[in-house]
């Protein structure tokens, strides 16, 4: 919500057929904000450092597969209401998408209205998925990128600031190393040397104890 009107959901669509993807995407796009992720690293990226309503995943998918890329992500504690998009709808097929995690799972070729209710019915259940994130004591705002406190001015941070605080946030129990950190938030072929850059600027901003170094492994959210 801003500016006092409601803004149109918003879905992250993780397709890989070049024709499929960008037909769905316009026609979502009349009800909804949709990004698109062509390959599941891409699509986790996004999932994890962006806020979605809900997601649509295919299967088949390079990279990481579709099953596996809605494991990752409920692994990483995101509750984001997923429906998952199947070549065969073989009972075992089904079964396997919604032990992973996926609310539901339409089977191709489907009919357009039939996404669309699909979608909506997700919408529904999951009316209140949030684009806040605890951050300790704190919170982080995603589609704002700012952390926000009781006894705190708020901060600004930059894409990848928020990105990588809303890794670390998602599961603060866990202990990220750096190769994860860079495949997640970043571009795995940018340098290691990054994640520790992005952690200098966020301890600068929210505090020298916000990221927790684990000495041998790499960093987990710390006290805010
Ligand atoms: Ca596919």
């Amino acid at each position: 919500m801003r500016g006092g009107y409601r803004e149109s959901p918003r879905l992250l669509l993780v397709e890989d057929d070049r024709e499929l993807a960008p037909m769905l995407a316009e026609v979502l796009g009349d009800d909804y904000q949709v990004d698109i992720a062509a390959d599941g690293q891409r699509g986790l990226h996004l999932a994890l450092t962006h806020h979605y309503d809900a997601m649509v995943i295919d299967r088949g998918l390079p990279a990481i597969e579709g099953v596996d890329l809605v494991e990752r992500l409920r692994a990483r504690g995101l509750l984001t209401p997923i429906l998952l998009l199947t070549a065969r709808g073989s009972i075992t097929e089904r079964v396997e998408g919604l032990d992973a995690g996926a609310e539901d799972y339409l089977v191709k070729p489907f009919e357009i209205d039939e996404l669309l209710a699909r979608i909506r019915a997700l919408l529904r259940r999951h009316p209140d998925t949030s684009a806040v994130l605890p951050v300790g004591t704190r919170s982080l705002q995603l589609d704002a990128r700012t952390v926000v406190g009781e006894q705190a001015t708020p901060v600004q941070l930059s894409a990848s600031e928020a990105e990588l605080l809303a890794v670390l946030a998602r599961r603060p129990d866990k202990v990220f190393t750096r190769p994860e950190l860079l495949a997640t938030v970043f571009d795995p072929a940018d340098v290691a040397g990054t994640v520790d850059t992005y952690v200098y600027y966020l301890r600068r901003k929210l505090g020298r104890r916000a990221i927790r170094t684990v000495y041998g492994v790499g960093y987990q959210l710390g006290t805010l």
